[in-house]
This record gives structure tokens, sequence and C-alpha cells, in this order.
């Protein structure tokens, strides 16, 4: 079987998540993983490179999937790597969605790569069901819960604050609305009501606690709209309250499909390690941006665009005879 040639680009949770979970692809095969930082000090099981190595591999890699976190690393690798590369990532700033798909569009159709953006669970798999649910259940109210869990991107952002020597942050959902919904009544929601932020902070020796606190609530896009709790804790608390990294939630959809009642939609995931199952679904992806490249179905992407067919390794025979 030909294998497609995948690489990895960053090396945190995702990026172990990924090199772990293409153990389970057997049609494609890690390249490597590449990094910014000294590849002999990045325990990847996989060899690793030097990001500015990654030039002299335009030839040895079919997809590109970039692991990188979404605050700064992604916007700005993103652009860069899509004049050499097809890639996937898991771009979740959901405001700044649109703006990275227009910059990744272009690059990509100049230079005659896809780009699969924003992959994942949230944006990825739940914002399939949002559309799936509302397209099938147009009379209706869509509401997405998450958590409780731990949301990587708003704890690489809080980790992105000078003096913050570690964080974690967990979203927990307002169990009582969906208790409400799943009793088939309508809802108030809205994102900042329907959830908390709970946020527990490892310090730099000397760092300002009070002035790390007011950049975590105020930051916008992640913290500023949410009411959100911060909580100091020294390293060792860290390690044996907060190392995992589970996460989940649903997409409920309240619909009215006639005169005969209501119809409940709901798609829920309950994951022990929320990098492992993000890395599963860029993985998916990665096997959807190989099969657009090859038949020249160039330009940026989302989960929206992809018929589903192509993140399946059997063709659509299989499909038809096992899975319709
Ligand atoms: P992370 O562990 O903080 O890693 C981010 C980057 O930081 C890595 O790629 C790595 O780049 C660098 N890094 C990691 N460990 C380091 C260390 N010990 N020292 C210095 N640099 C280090 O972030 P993550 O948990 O993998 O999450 C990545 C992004 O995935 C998040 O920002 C989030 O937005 C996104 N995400 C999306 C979804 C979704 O459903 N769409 C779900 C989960 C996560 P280098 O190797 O280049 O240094």
């Amino acid at each position: 079987m030909e294998k497609i040639n995948v690489a990895i680009l960053g090396y945190g949770n995702l990026g172990k998540g990924v090199e772990t979970g293409l153990k389970n692809a057997e049609d494609m095969n890690l390249v490597g993983v590449f990094t910014r930082r000294d590849p002999s000090t990045v325990k990847s099981e996989t060899k690793a490179y030097h990001i500015d190595e990654l030039a002299n591999f335009k030839d040895k890699i079919d997809v590109l999937i970039m692991c990188g976190g979404s605050k700064s690393d992604i916007p700005e690798q993103g652009p860069i790597m899509a004049k050499d590369f097809n890639t996937v990532d898991s771009f979740d700033t959901h405001a700044k969605v649109p703006a990275y798909f227009d910059k990744m569009n272009e690059i990509s159709l100049q230079n005659k790569k896809v780009s699969i953006i924003s992959t994942g669970w949230d944006p990825g798999l739940f914002s399939i069901n949002r559309v799936l649910a509302q397209a099938v259940l147009p009379q209706g109210e869509t509401y997405t819960f998450w958590g409780k869990g731990v949301s990587q991107g708003h704890s690489d952002a809080v980790r992105r604050i000078k003096g913050v020597k570690d964080a974690k942050q967990y979203t927990i959902p307002n169990t009582e609305l969906v208790e409400q919904i799943k009793n088939k009544n309508h809802v108030e929601y809205q994102n900042n009501t329907a959830h908390k932020r709970e946020v527990f902070v490892v310090l730099e020796n000397g760092s300002d606690q009070n002035e790390i606190e007011r950049q975590i609530k105020t930051m916008p896009d992640y913290f500023a709209d949410y009411e959100t709790t911060v909580h100091f804790i020294d390293e060792q608390t860290m390690i044996k309250d907060h190392s995992g990294i589970p996460h989940g939630g649903e997409v409920l959809r309240l619909g009215q499909t006639g005169n005969e009642g209501k119809s409940l939609y709901g798609f829920s995931l309950d994951l022990t390690s929320n990098p492992e199952f993000t890395a599963s679904v860029n993985i998916a992806f990665a096997r959807a941006a190989y099969k657009l490249s090859k038949a020249n179905q160039y330009g940026a992407k989302t989960v929206l665009d992809i018929p589903i067919a192509m993140l399946s390794k059997h063709d659509g025979e299989y499909l038809r005879a096992h899975m319709l």
C-alpha cells in the first residue's frame, strides 16, 4: 500500500497525540517531528528536526500536521507553511477563523496546496454536528456545552503570559441548562452564561500575582466575557491534582419537526485525553488533505467542506457495503 507521508510541526500535547495516533493509521508514515527548540532536547519517539530543516523535506512530506498553539503559533506558522506544504491544523480561536481562512486560502491557492484549518472537535466534529442538526431541524435552537474539562487553547494562552510557569484552565458547563434542554425545554443561552472558567496557575518566582490575574481576566476572546476564577497553586499541587487533560461536551438541538412535537438531536464526547482525541481527528483530516491534493482541489478548507468519505481509509465500495 502506498503510504501517506506526514510530519508533525510542534511537539507539545497535541504533537505527542499525533505521534501516538499515527500508530493506528496503517496508511500513513511519520517522516519526523519538527520543532523550534533544539531537537536534542525534545523527547519524541520519532526523529526530531529543527523547524529550519523543513525546507529540505518539501518533496518528502505529503501533509504537515501543525500542532502549535492557536494563540500565536498557528497564525504565524500557518501562512508560512502553506507555501510549501499541504497542512492540517487545529486553530481554535473561533472569532479569528474567518480571517485565518482567507489568508490560508489565498496562499495555498497561489502555491497549489491544500490547507485544512480548524480541525479537532470544536472547531471540528462539533461544527459538523451544528450544521447537520440545523439542516435537518430548521425550526429550532442549537446549544453547545463544553466540559467539565481542560481547554488546551485557554491553558496555552495563560501559559504565554510573562511570569506564568504553568497553567490549566477548566471549562465548566451550566448543568441545569443542559438538563432543561434534555427535558425538551428551550432556554436562554449564551456561551458566556452557559459556562464558567476556572484557572489554576503556577507563578514564576517574583512575578506579580495581581497583575497576572488581571491579564487573565481581561484577555479578549478567551476570558474577558466569562465569569473566571483564578487560583494560584504550587508546582507539586499542579502535578498531583491537575496532570490529566480530560474534556468533552455536547451539541444539542431542540427542534420542531411538524405538528407532532419536538425532536432532540445530540452529539456528545467524553474524552479522557483531549489532545489524543484531537490528534485522531487531525489524522483523519490529513488523509482528506492528501486525497484533495491528489485531486487538485487546492485552497483552504474547513471540516464543513470535506466529504466524510475522504476521512476514511476505506473506498466508496467498502463504505456503501458496510457503513451506509
Ligand atoms: P502545548 O502543549 O502548549 O504546545 C504548543 C507548542 O508549544 C508546541 O507545538 C511546541 O512547539 C511548544 N512546546 C510544547 N512543550 C514545550 C516545552 N516544554 N517547552 C517549550 N515549548 C514547548 O499546546 P497543546 O496542548 O499541544 O495545544 C495546541 C493547540 O491545539 C491549542 O492551542 C489549541 O488551540 C488546539 N486544540 C484544538 C482543539 C480543537 O478541537 N480544535 C482541541 C484541542 C486543542 P515547538 O515544538 O515548536 O517548540
